[in-house]
Parts: C-alpha cells; structure tokens; sequence
C-alpha cells in the first residue's frame, strides 16, 4: 500500500481513497460531426500507455471528492507529482525536481 498526495486536501492519503480516472489532458474533439468512425473511435478509446512517466487522472473518491492530475512512472508506480486541474501539466524539469525532492 502507498500514500497519493491529494492538491486539493493537501496531504497524503491511503491508495484506497482514490480511484485512476484515465489519461490526463485528452482534448475533446471540436468537430466530432466531421470524424469518421475510426477517428471517433480512436478519440474515444485509444490512448497513450506510456512506459515510464505518464499524465494521468485521478479522483479523490473516499475524501474531498475531487478530481485531479498526476504524474506517475507506469514502471516503478511511484506519484512525481500531482497538480489541480486548473494547473498546466508540469515540465520534464519540473518531474525531475520534484522526483530529487527539490
Ligand atoms: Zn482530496
């Protein structure tokens, strides 16, 4: 078991309060009429799955209820970071930092 730290509640919180919610900052389509159907589909359910650091969605299930963005390596499962949804995704300097505890 490990510890998510929540940006909203600002401290860290058992795993089991929360649940993955997805990749992060996936755009909705604007002109969703003019796709076709592989490009609908491929809006829809295809993804990334990175190996290594990957942008993801989690929601604060069991505790402030609120939904929000991190950066977690998908190798070892450790959080570099987490951020409010209103905040930009952090740059690979700014992981590296926060992965060196800086
Ligand atoms: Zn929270």
């Amino acid at each position: 078991m490990f510890e998510i730290h929540c940006p909203y509640c600002d401290e860290k919180r058992s795993e089991i309060e929360f649940a993955y919610a997805g990749e992060a900052h996936i755009a909705r389509e604007t002109n969703a009429d003019q796709l076709s159907d592989v490009e609908w589909a491929q809006f829809l359910f295809y993804r990334d799955n990175a190996r290594g650091d990957h942008c993801e969605r989690w929601w604060h299930q069991h505790g402030c209820n609120m939904f929000f963005n991190a950066v977690r390596n998908t190798v070892s499962d450790k959080f570099a970071v987490t951020y409010k949804m209103d905040q930009k995704r952090p740059s690979v300097k700014m992981i590296e930092a926060a992965k060196n505890g800086k």
